[in-house]
Formats: structure tokens, sequence, C-alpha cells
């Protein structure tokens, strides 16, 4: 089953059982807390939160997801995109934990010809939270599934919470076992590759209260109205149903893929660090599209740095795989031909999306040009001279006069095997930042310090530019 019909048939189900159908909300999210939306139910926050009154009792979507704390797994596990569609359906003080489960566990186990996914109930394994005694009895009574594959969990994994005060309870997920050539027996509290996770129901039924962490607060008591929150990953459905290994091998992603490897000259399947290029190009290539057809614009902070990243790292990736032309112009319209049905607006924004894409990579190119010699040069010196460490001068060389952002002087460094004394690079970034600060109090009193080279060096790259992915994010 293609994705764009699993996409459909999910939609359908719900909308025949009662659901509205509501649009994906753009990624960029007004939500103070995310850069992006991360989860089908962020658009329906205020809703679950009280803070505004549903239109619907129950509503279905299919919400584009990018996730920032997943973008280092991406081609490492087998599945995780930076780029995702989560499909949900939800419930606003209507049904409740055992309508959930049965919706969830039919669509999944329906056969094919009858609208359902038909996927082999016996290899089906479900977690529940170790309070939650109720769900463990609709499992039982809905799916007829033994005790052995009903694994309890602690908070850490099978407790939600949103807010304080707001919502929280208990979770339920759906795993398949995709058999022993992807990893060990046991279940997914012993291996999550193999037994992936499909599908994860959440079950709104209390308030919290100020406290630390996932377990440390106290519950307030019962919510007024009980809500269901639910999210099934698209591609996660497909690497099932079209029987891949990894979700970078479904329909909506290999053509890129395999058009990387063409380029490259590789031949996926034959090297393991090639394929984890090859899957990083294919998935960071996607998200690029779907942010900048959405509205974002490369930056040096926030959302427009995480594109950037993003934008870089599939640039560098092929070049990793021995392709050194522009990549992008050959890529990008693949991964547009693919998302077109599902997403029109790559098509219509087509020409704007490309330029930015484009635009980007020959900066980027010139960029790479400029300074990568140069940090070879350093990095040589620094092993032959039996050295571990790049010093923090050098990455403040390469960051001030060559626009090597320090993550990119990290990585490449990395690659051949040499850290970087970053609390050196820091206290010369910092030093820069407080010369530009005594500079502008300096003009406002009239004073006549001559720094106007430093003030060039300070508006071409701005203040800083250095984030790591987890401070970009307060949720995944
Ligand atoms: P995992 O434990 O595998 O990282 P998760 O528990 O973080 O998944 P949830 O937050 O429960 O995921 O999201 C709901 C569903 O969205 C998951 O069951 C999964 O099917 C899908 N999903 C989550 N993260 C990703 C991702 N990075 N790429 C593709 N699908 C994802
Ligand atoms: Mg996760
Ligand atoms: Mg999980
Ligand atoms: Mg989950």
């Amino acid at each position: 089953m293609r994705t764009a019909d699993i996409r459909q048939r999910f939609l359908d189900y719900f909308a025949a059982r009662g659901h509205s159908v509501v649009p994906s909300a753009p990624l960029p999210t007004p939500d103070p807390t995310l850069l992006f939306v991360n989860a089908g139910m962020v658009p329906f926050k205020p809703y679950f939160a009280g803070e505004a009154a549903p239109r619907w009792d129950r509503a279905t979507s299919v919400q584009k997801c990018v996730r920032t704390l997943d973008i280092e797994e991406v081609g490492k596990t087998t599945r995780h995109g930076s780029f995702f569609q989560m499909n949900g359906n939800f419930s606003f003080g209507d049904y409740f934990k055992e309508e959930a489960i049965a919706f969830a566990w039919d669509l999944s186990v329906k056969p094919q010809t009858e609208g359902g996914y038909g996927l082999d109930p016996e290899r089906i394994w479900v977690t529940v939270h170790h309070s939650d005694t109720e769900s463990r009895g609709i499992w039982r009574e809905v799916a007829g599934l033994p005790d052995a594959r009903i694994v309890a969990r602690g908070d850490e994994d099978n407790f939600w919470s949103m807010g304080v005060p707001g919502p929280c309870g208990p979770c339920s997920e759906l795993y398949y076992d995709r058999g022993p050539a992807l990893g060990r027996e046991g279940g997914p509290a012993v291996d999550e590759d193999r037994y992936m996770e499909f599908w994860n129901l959440v079950f709104m039924q209390y308030e919290r209260g100020e406290g630390p962490g996932k377990s440390g607060y106290p519950i307030l008591g019962e919510l007024p109205r009980r809500n269901i929150d639910t999210g099934m990953g698209l591609e996660r459905m497909a690497t099932l149903l079209q029987g891949k290994d990894n979700l970078y091998e479904t329909d909506e992603i290999r053509p890129v893929l395999d058009r990387a490897a063409e380029l490259a000259g590789v031949r996926y399947g034959a090297d393991a660090g090639a394929d984890v290029r090859l899957r990083v190009v294919a998935d960071h290539v996607r998200t690029a599209l779907m942010l900048l057809a959405d509205g974002t614009a490369p930056g040096n902070e926030g959302r427009g740095y995480v594109l950037r990243r993003i934008l870089r790292r599939s640039v560098r990736s092929m070049r990793q795989l021995g392709f050194h032309d522009p990549a992008l112009p050959e890529l990008l319209p693949v991964a547009r031909d693919r998302m077109a049905p599902g997403y029109p607006d790559v098509v219509e924004s087509f020409a704007r999306i490309s330029d930015q894409a484009y635009g980007e990579e020959d900066a980027f190119r010139a960029t790479l040009r400029q300074g990568t010699t140069v940090l070879d040069t350093a990095v040589a010196e620094v092993r032959r001279g039996g050295g571990r460490s790049l010093p923090g001068a050098q990455a403040f060389l390469l960051h001030d006069t060559y626009g090597f952002p320090i993550d990119l002087t990290l990585e490449m460094a990395a690659e051949q095997g040499v850290e970087v004394d970053r609390e050196g690079f820091t206290a010369l970034m910092n030093a820069q930042r407080e010369r530009a600060r005594a500079d502008a109090r300096a003009r406002k009193s009239g004073g006549a310090a001559d720094t106007s080279a430093l003030r060039a060096i300070l508006d071409a790259h701005g203040p800083t530019d250095w984030r790591a992915w987890e401070g970009l994010t307060t949720e995944s």
C-alpha cells in the first residue's frame, strides 16, 4: 500500500466514525515551547488545555511534523525521520479508552480488502502504564491479547503530561514485531527497532499540579472532560505495509535515496557508512522541501538555523559520498514529485522553494571552499603534534574569518578523529561579544573607539550562530 493510500485510509476510517477531518497545520507553530509542530496534537493544545472550546467532539488529521531531537537519529535507526506525518484521532470529552483502543486495534488488523491495514494480530505487542489496569483489561478483551504481549512500563515511557496545571494521563503504544533479522527477541522493552512502535494512544484523564519531571508532580484529580489524543506514524505504517527494513525505503522517500546513489555512483546496501549518508540525504532533502514550502527560510537562528543545518548536512553528505557538484538541483525535484500528491503547494511554490535551497547550497559551497583547507591543515598539525584537540583559537578563526559555524568545525574535525577545545572557543566568542558591547556603549556615550572592523565582522556573521539541537526545543 502506498503512503498516500495509508494516509487516506486513516482519514476515511475515522470520518466514517464521526470524526471531522482537520487539515494539517503549517510546520512553524506559534506555540512558544516549540519551533515546529512535532506531534498531531499540537494544533489542538488549546482545546486540551481548556483554553478554547473545540468545534468538534471528534477530529482526525494527518499532521506534518518535524522533530529536531530526532535529527541525529536519522539514518542510524530504522524508524526516525526528521520530517514525518502523524495520523491522529482525537476525542474532546467524547469517547475514551475503550473506543480509542478498539479503533486502533480494528484499523490495524482489519483486512485490507475491508478498509483496514491488515497487520498480523499475532505480531502486535502493546505497552500500558503499570498503574493502568483498566487499559490492560481492555486490551485483553478487545484484542484478545495474551498478558505476555501487554508490557507494563513506567512514567518515563508511558505517562504523558502537558503544562501546569494541565492534562496528563497514561499512554498505551502499539508495536509490531518485524522479526529476528531486525533485532533481539523479548518485546519492545528489549529492542525498539525490531519491535517498532507505530501508534501511541494518550488517555488524558487527570490534572497535574506543580512539581518536577515526569514523575515528581502531584496529580490534582480527575479532569472534568477526558480526552483522547493518538498518533500513528504514517511512514512507520508504510514501512510495515511495504515490507521495508526502514522508513527511508518507503515510496515517498526512496526515490531521493536512489537518485543520490546514482549521482554519487555508489550502490545502496554495499557499505554501512555510505548507506547512513544516503538515508540522511533522502530524509533531509524532503524535510528541507517541506520546511521551505511552509515559509521557513534558511538563517542563523531558531527555525532558520534548523533548516540551514539540514540543507548543509545534505550537501555535505553528498560530498562525503563523492559527489561534488551542486546536489540540490538534482534531488529537490525528486522529493517534490513524491510529495506533490499530498501537498500541492510544493509544486505551486517550487520556484521560490528551489531559489532559496539552491542559493543556500551555493553559499555553503563557497564557505566550504574557503574554510576546508584551513581546517584540514589545522587538524593535520594537531595530529602531527600528537594532540587530540583543535585549539579554540583555530575554531574561532574559522568561525570569524571563514564563516564556519562551530558545529561544522566540530563535525569535520571529529571525522578526522580530533576534538575541539570548545571552552577556548566560547571564551573567545564571549570576549568578542563583550568588545562589541563595550563598543556600542562607547558610541552611545560619544566615545570614539574605532571598532568599525569588528562591527563589520559582527554584522556579517551575527552575534552567534551556534545552538545545540537540544537547545532549540523544549519538547521532543
Ligand atoms: P520512538 O519511541 O520510536 O522514538 P515516540 O514514542 O517518540 O517514538 P510518539 O511521540 O509517541 O513517538 O509519536 C507518535 C507516533 O509517531 C509514534 O508511535 C511513531 O509511529 C511516530 N513517530 C514518532 N517519531 C517519529 C519519527 N522521528 N519519524 C517517524 N515517525 C515517528
Ligand atoms: Mg521518539
Ligand atoms: Mg516511544
Ligand atoms: Mg510513543
